[in-house]
């Protein structure tokens, strides 16, 4: 029988208390192999501790040991700290996962606003690739930035924004669309190419010629801006929304915000041959320290079920995500939804459900 081995990489912050909850919740869905897990160190904690963030032997067990993994959060200093660079963007460089997929849903039966979209980001360039140069000049410093965007990741991304997109059209048939987008499949391209023609040029035209493998699929595209202020104002009428780099970070971050809280949208990050779940949201450092932790685990939760799904186990993955809703149904929440549990109580809830 297939095995489930899963790296486990905590990090900083909420990171190892929220996939502690997702661990529970593997442990107890039914329908997929008894999951063990791998744990694995990086972070700006272990950075402190060894002077590494991501230590070669977390990758290496990756890539020889684990079916999967999933991540929990890092701590990023805002100011430069020398030697020290974000892992999870080291990451998804060093396992070429790069798709990150962020499904932002509202709850049926709970959310006043219909929010049903899943936005695809591109994970490995654009400013990402962090080369970042700074000089002195006559009229001060000047720094300046590379943005890298090419023909092949732009492809590559494009095509799973489509393969998603009929996926979630074939999902939304099979389980009923009583609510959310019902439509015919739709992708939308978000750039700028109206201002950086050259760089968004590229992005836009990629996403255009793989348009073509997929006729059954609408075609559209949005200035970045607008596309933000659309989001305000009908994101009901949003569905896959594919971007570069830094616009998939922001945008989601901030659809995060139609749904009621960051601590409730997952992620995945996926390559040819290997998946990642990631709750979007950071470490949470203003909540970390509680005890009781009041970490929300439903993102971390529903990472893993998504990671899940992505493995093939759709029904495993489709159990949780119902868990998950019934427990914001029922109110039985962490303060951040406004409600009194602790994340331990959460976890419990939806294991009961399952
Ligand atoms: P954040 O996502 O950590 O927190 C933003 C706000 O949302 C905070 O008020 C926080 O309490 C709340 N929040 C986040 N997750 C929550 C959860 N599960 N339950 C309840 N509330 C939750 O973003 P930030 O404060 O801008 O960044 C904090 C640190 O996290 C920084 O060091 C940043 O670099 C890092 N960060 C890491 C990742 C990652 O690891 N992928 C992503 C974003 C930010
Ligand atoms: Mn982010």
């Amino acid at each position: 029988a297939k095995t489930l081995r899963i790296g486990v990489i905590g990090g900083d912050g909420v990171g190892p208390v929220v996939l502690q909850a997702a661990q529970r919740v593997l442990e107890a869905v039914p329908g997929i192999p008894k999951p063990s897990f791998v744990p694995l160190q990086a972070g700006f904690e272990h950075f402190q501790k060894t002077g590494t963030a991501l230590p070669r032997e977390t990758v290496d067990a990756l890539k020889s040991e684990c079916t999967a993994a999933m991540f929990g959060a890092v701590s990023s200093p805002s100011h430069k700290v020398a030697g020290y660079s974000s892992p999870i963007v080291a990451l998804r460089k060093e396992m070429d996962l790069y798709a990150n997929v962020r499904p932002v849903k509202s709850v049926e039966g709970h959310d006043p606003r219909v929010v049903d979209m899943t936005i695809v980001r591109e994970n490995t360039e654009c400013l990402y690739v962090k080369q970042e140069t700074i000089e002195d000049t006559a009229t001060g410093r000047v720094a300046r930035a590379t943005r890298q965007i090419s023909e092949r990741a732009s492809t590559r991304i494009g095509r799973m924004a489509f393969e998603i997109a009929l996926a979630a059209a074939e999902v939304k048939k099979q389980r009923g669309g009583s609510y959310g987008w019902t439509g015919a499949p739709t992708v939308t391209i978000v750039h700028k190419s109206n201002v950086l023609s050259v760089t968004d040029g590229l992005f836009r035209e990629s996403v255009r010629a793989v348009a073509k493998e997929y006729p059954t699929v609408e075609v559209n595209e949005q200035i970045v801006d607008s596309l933000v202020y659309r989001l305000f104002r009908e994101p009901e009428k949003l569905s896959t929304l594919v971007c570069p780099n830094l616009y998939g970070d922001i945008v989601s971050d901030g659809a995060a915000a139609l749904v009621g809280s960051l601590g409730l949208v997952p992620s995945v990050n996926v390559g040819d041959s290997f998946i990642m779940g990631e709750p979007v949201h950071g470490s949470a450092p203003d909540i970390a320290d509680r005890v009781p932790s009041i970490a929300n685990p439903l993102a971390s939760i529903r990472s893993a079920a998504l990671m899940l799904e992505f493995m093939g186990y759709v029904e495993p993955a489709a159990k949780i995500y119902d868990a998950v809703d019934e427990s914001i149904r029922q109110g039985k929440v962490t303060p951040d939804l406004g409600g009194k549990l602790s994340t331990e109580e959460v976890t419990e809830v939806v294991r009961k459900q399952l």
